[in-house]
This record gives structure tokens, sequence and C-alpha cells, in this order.
């Protein structure tokens, strides 16, 4: 089963993703992670999306889909993934049905995590991630229970370089302008679960399993 999830940068992707892995027993493959482990280890590829990433622009199409679909090639993903993160435009969603479709496999659902512009400033405004699984929190909405220490594995917190309000509100404008229209390409497709995002993460996780049974 091939999962894309779907939405605004805040709309709670990673989030769902890592809830989801667990659950379905599927391996959640994020391209923002991906990028930001070739940044940590000074990659060749790090160094291109470098740039892009601060400014909150997307990374050019053939450098991101060569990296998703190096990814996607590993076994661990061969019977399937939660994609987080990707596509995020027309010619990335194009790729990835080209190269599954070549394996004779092709995306199952594209779940859309709904969540109103306010709400989304607000929550990548108070946004921790741990360093080392990748779980977030805020500081506000959901604390770690030990300050600066993820509650799962017990790793340092960090805030994200681009989580600031200049850079957000320009990852917010590349999502109305570029990803936003695959939501009504997968509607059409047949394939769109549409989720109410706002709520504690474990109520959208339990609108998101109950839609795909
Ligand atoms: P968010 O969804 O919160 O904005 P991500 O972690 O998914 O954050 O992505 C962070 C950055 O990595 C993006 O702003 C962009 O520069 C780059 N990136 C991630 N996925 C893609 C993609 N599919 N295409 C192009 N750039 C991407
Ligand atoms: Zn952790």
């Amino acid at each position: 089963m091939y999962i894309i999830l779907l939405g605004a940068p805040g709309a709670g992707k990673g989030t769902q993703a890592v809830m989801m892995a667990e659950k379905l027993k599927l391996v959640q493959v994020a391209s923002g992670d991906l990028f930001r482990q070739a940044l940590a280890q000074q990659t060749g590829l790090g160094k291109k999306a470098k740039g892009y990433m601060e400014k909150g622009q997307l990374v050019p199409d053939e450098i991101t889909i060569q990296m998703v679909l190096e990814r996607l090639a590993r076994p661990d993903v061969k019977n399937g993934a939660i994609l987080d993160g990707f596509p995020r435009n027309i010619q990335q969603a194009k790729a990835l049905d080209k190269a599954l479709a070549a394996q004779g496999k092709k995306i199952d659902k594209a779940v859309y995590i709904k969540v109103s512009e306010g709400e989304l400033l607000k929550r990548l405004g108070g946004r921790w991630i741990c360093r080392n699984c990748q779980a977030p929190y805020h500081e506000v909405d959901s604390p770690p229970r030990a300050k600066g220490k993820c509650d799962r594995c017990g790793g340092e917190l960090y805030q994200r370089a681009d989580d600031n309000v200049t850079t957000v509100k320009k990852r917010l404008e590349v999502y109305f302008a570029e990803t936003s229209p695959l939501i009504d390409s997968y509607k059409r497709a047949g394939k769109l679960l549409e989720i109410q995002g706002e709520g504690s993460a474990a109520d959208v996780n339990g609108r998101i399993v109950a839609a795909l049974r």
C-alpha cells in the first residue's frame, strides 16, 4: 500500500506519518527529512538543496525526484510506504506515478490533512522537533514532558531553521500555488481522503485510520 500525505506545512503530516507508520507497519519516507539528513552530512545533495530550503522554495524537481525515487528503490519500501512531503507539484506526481507503474504498482490513497491558515501559522511558530526521531512538539499545544527532550526517544529537541516568520510565509505561498492543485487531481482520480486536521494528533489519527478502512 502506497499512501501520500497532502497538506500545508504545519498541517501535521510528519506527526501523522509517524503514527500511521507504526499502526500500518509501513515505512515513512519524508522528502524534507531526506534533505535535512543530506544537509547535516554535507553531501553534494545537501549543498544543492540548502539555499532553496532556507528560502522556503521547492528544491528543483530533477534533484528531488531523483532523491525520492532512489529512496523508493530500496528493499524496505518495496511493498509500500507513507510518503510525506512528496509529491509537492504536478511534475513530481507524474514522475512518481510513472516510476510506480513501471513496477506494476500505484498510489492507493492520498490523505489530505486540512487545517485553517491561522492555525498553521500558530503551529509553525512554536514548533520543536526531535533531532533523533523527528517527532514534533509545540511549546504551547503539545510540549514535551521534559523541556528540550523527546518523549519517545529522549533525543534533543531543536527548532528548524526554516520555521521563521519570513520563510514560513514563503512556504505557505509555495504550498498554495504549487502543491494544493494536487488535491483536486487525486480527488478526480478517486483517491482522496479529506481529513479534518484540527484537534489532538490522536483524534486526527483516529479519523485517518477510520477513513482508510
Ligand atoms: P514543510 O512541509 O513543513 O514545509 P518539509 O520538511 O516537508 O517541510 O520540507 C522542508 C523543505 O525541503 C521545503 O521547504 C523544500 O525546500 C524542501 N522540500 C521537501 N520536499 C520537497 C519536494 N517534494 N520538492 C521540492 N522541495 C522539497
Ligand atoms: Zn525522538
